[in-house]
């Protein structure tokens, strides 16, 4: 049912996989615990271990449905079979933010009801940016907000993922609450949902903790105007 492997075994930091087409610099693998990307989330980077010795995954490109690691020597040709490695570190930073950005989302969903978001930026630094479609409201209100985050993040509470229908998920007030943050639809129609217990249920195809409490702390760096209609919130994990 799940779009990705590291859907599937988010746990899954290493494993074994097979080139299936290959250009200089660039792979298709069999699978791969990388996440690919989207939803305003960075892909996964990390390594693949080759006959040769070891050479750095940048980043994933999609062309046409294929998903293509690419490699920081770009001169590399690789063939047969691989070790992937995903950079673990770099996965939990933006596991945390993306997280966070979930209570985010349902603590300004809850204050202004109805809010939708218009964009969302997880990046591999601990920085990241949420913009809301929210006008007539006040800045320093949304500022403080991470008071907030930060609550749920020390109650410890459960974060989950669970695969809905579509159907049912259209009409569930607020399930699928983002415009551009479009997750990725399953082979069988279903729509994977992430679940903070009694916070938040929202479609999301991203990368995200078991728990609040493997959270750092959250702090709102910044809110900015964006046209008449969108807020900026910039936040950071402290
Ligand atoms: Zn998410």
């Amino acid at each position: 049912m799940a779009v990705y492997l590291c859907h599937e075994f988010p746990d899954l930091y290493e494993h074994e996989a097979t080139v299936l087409d290959a250009a200089p610099g660039r792979v298709v693998l069999d699978r791969s615990a990388f996440h690919p990307g989207g939803g305003g989330q960075v892909s996964d980077t990390g390594w693949l271990d080759h006959a040769g010795g070891t050479v750095d995954v940048t980043r994933i490109d999609h062309v046409d449905g294929a998903v293509w690691h690419v490699l920081a020597d770009d001169a590399l040709e690789l063939s047969g079979a691989v070790v992937v490695r995903v950079d673990h570190e770099r996965r939990s930073r933006v596991a945390q933010l993306h997280t966070d950005s979930h209570i985010l989302n349902a603590l300004v969903y809850e204050s202004f009801p109805g809010t939708l978001v218009t964009g969302a930026q997880i990046n591999d630094d601990g920085t990241g940016r949420m913009d809301f479609d929210l006008s007539a409201v006040d800045n320093d209100v949304l500022r403080g907000l991470d008071a907030g985050v930060n609550t749920v993040i020390s109650s410890g509470l459960e974060v989950r993922s669970v695969y809905v229908g579509a159907d049912d998920a259209a009409t569930v007030a607020g399930l699928v609450r983002s415009l551009s943050v479009a997750p990725p639809p399953t082979p069988d129609g279903t729509l994977r949902v992430i679940d903070i217990a009694g916070v938040d249920r929202q479609a999301c195809g991203g990368t995200h903790l078991s728990n609040t409490a493997q959270s750092r702390p959250f702090r709102i760096t910044k809110v900015e105007n964006k046209g008449k209609r969108n807020r900026r919130i910039r936040f950071m994990l402290d």
